[in-house]
């Protein structure tokens, strides 16, 4: 699967039919602000193909995965964070997704606890 649905939320931010607040773009994937932030960063990075979830993306594109792991740590850089993030892919509903459009939370800039809710 390559495109959306042509009624995915993340597909039209890639698009640029959606705004957002975007901080870094690579070839492949592309990082902009939560619109609802949970930490002082709180980025969003998502491929710029549509797959539903972290899994379906190793699986089917690979290399686009591995971009999108750098442009979250290049994001945490940027953020300055300096190497103390935490890189979060709700899967499934049942624990909090709810765009089915592949994406990982950069949260940071504050003390986290562990385990999360
Ligand atoms: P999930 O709950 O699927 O793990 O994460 C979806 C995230 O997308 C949520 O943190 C939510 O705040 C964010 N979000 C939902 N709609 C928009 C939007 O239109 N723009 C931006 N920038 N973020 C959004
Ligand atoms: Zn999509």
């Amino acid at each position: 699967m390559t495109d959306g649905d042509g009624n995915c939320l993340f597909c039209a931010i890639v698009a640029r039919d959606v705004p957002a607040d975007v901080v870094l773009e690579t070839e492949a994937s592309l990082a902009f602000r939560d619109i609802n932030a949970q930490a002082p960063t709180h980025v969003l990075v998502i491929p710029k193909t549509h797959q539903p979830h972290v899994a379906a993306l190793a699986e089917h594109e690979p290399a686009a995965l591995a971009d999108l792991m750098a442009c979250a740590a290049a994001v945490a850089d940027a953020e300055g964070l300096d190497g103390h993030y935490r890189l979060v892919f709700n899967t499934g509903s049942q624990v909090g997704q709810s765009v089915f459009h592949v994406h990982g939370h950069v949260l940071g800039g504050r003390p986290m606890g562990w385990p999360p809710g």
